[in-house]
């Protein structure tokens, strides 16, 4: 039998790429996209060129879907839906979808994202911030504490984001709605933004009422938006919502209201069989804590780099880092990407570096940027 991935040699010419977004994707994924791009399952075409309602289409979605529910342990009382408008149209569709029949919903601001969210939902309805995490400086370090957050048990939902991609901060799996500390009402649906955590680590979804994020980061290309929702949740939409975004419409024609990404879609699959073939979240999970450990440690143990986040909260999508010489970030740029250590410039809000090791980031490629840093630090130090 043929393996599901195969690697030829044509590949000593990838970079390791540490972009934020659209991420880096495992070689073995697009090199079986490229071997099929001509000639899809014998049919002479393309995926792309196919009838999202002919039945080759659609039992790649639905594989997809089964996949990704297996991944993540989807409960049957979870929809799936593949939706498009990536994460920001979400901070709308989600208002739009869930805020009635209060008006009014509970926006927790931890970061930069979650930050935007609530922006765009007050344009729907009455926000209640439940804390701002920002600091004087008006930077996100730590995590609000519980004691602080004041929530609105009248409001629809309670919405947060786990993993802030900008600032480099995760709730790292203390979003623990059954503490006594959590003041959200047991039957308050907490909504989620998954975009850069999705598949890294295990999520209880049942503690969730929505979760959402954009594919590009460790599902696959653009133009796919993810949503897990409870089917309770559904049916619920603002009469103005439109029908493409409206969950239920969306849940009732199985995604393909409209002609969804069909090749984001295609993508995503194989990025789901790919995971499963390397032993699904947990496996993954401890090769991301052990490459989140090694950046850290480099970090924290040098006088030459500096992370500033709260130890607890530390991204382990997301690694951010500052040169104590700020005036060496364009030598360490063009250094770094000498090396073939691409995207590393952090995000013009926060400055620095950021090094984004979502799952398709192989171990080598952080021992590289390790060893790089360490070599950087010696020669500038
Ligand atoms: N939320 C988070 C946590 C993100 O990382 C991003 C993308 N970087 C977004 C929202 C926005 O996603 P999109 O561009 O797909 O709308």
């Amino acid at each position: 039998e043929e393996p599901l991935f195969v690697t030829s040699h044509q590949t000593s010419h990838r970079v390791f790429n540490f972009s934020p977004g659209p991420a880096a994707l495992p070689t073995e994924v697009l090199e079986k996209a490229a071997s099929e791009m001509l000639n899809w399952r014998g049919m002479g075409v393309s995926v792309m060129e196919v009838s999202h309602r002919g039945k080759e289409f659609m039992e790649v979605a639905a594989k997809a879907k089964d996949d990704f529910r297996r991944l993540l342990h989807i409960p049957d009382h979870y929809e799936i839906l593949f939706m498009q408008g990536g994460a920001i149209g979400e901070n709308s569709i989600v208002p739009l979808n869930l805020m009635l029949p209060q008006g009014k919903a509970n926006y927790l601001i931890t970061g930069q994202w979650s930050a935007r969210s609530a922006k765009e939902a007050a344009r729907y309805g009455e926000v209640q911030i439940v804390a701002d995490g920002a600091d004087a400086q008006g930077r996100y370090q730590s995590m609000p504490p519980r004691s602080h957050w004041k929530i609105d048990h009248k409001a629809a939902y309670l919405h947060l984001c786990v993993n802030e991609t900008i600032d480099g901060l995760a709730f790292n799996g203390l979003v623990d709605r059954g503490h006594e500390s959590h003041q959200a009402p047991k039957d308050m649906p907490v909504v989620a933004d998954l975009s850069s955590t999705v598949l890294s680590e295990a999520i209880d979804v049942s503690e969730f009422g929505l979760l959402y994020g954009g594919a590009q980061k460790n599902i696959g290309p653009a133009g796919l938006t993810f949503v897990i929702i409870r089917k309770d949740l559904l049916g619920r939409a603002h009469p103005l919502c439109p029908s493409a975004f409206n969950y239920k419409i969306v849940a009732e024609n199985d995604s393909m209201y409209n002609t969804p990404p069909t090749y984001s879609i295609y993508l995503a699959g194989l990025v789901f069989e790919w995971l499963i073939a390397k032993g699904g979240v947990d496996a993954i999970a401890k090769v991301n804590a052990q490459k989140a450990e090694l950046l850290y440690d480099t970090i924290d143990k040098s006088d030459f780099y500096y992370n500033t986040i709260d130890p607890a909260y530390r991204s382990k999508m997301n690694v951010c880092f500052f040169l104590r010489d700020e005036n060496l970030n364009a030598q360490f740029l063009k250094e770094s990407h000498e090396a073939g250590l691409v995207a590393l410039k952090g995000h013009r809000v926060v400055g620095g570096m950021r090094a984004s090791i979502y799952n398709a980031m192989p171990l080598e490629g952080v021992q590289a940027l390790a060893s790089f840093m360490k070599s950087f630090e010696q020669r500038h130090g």
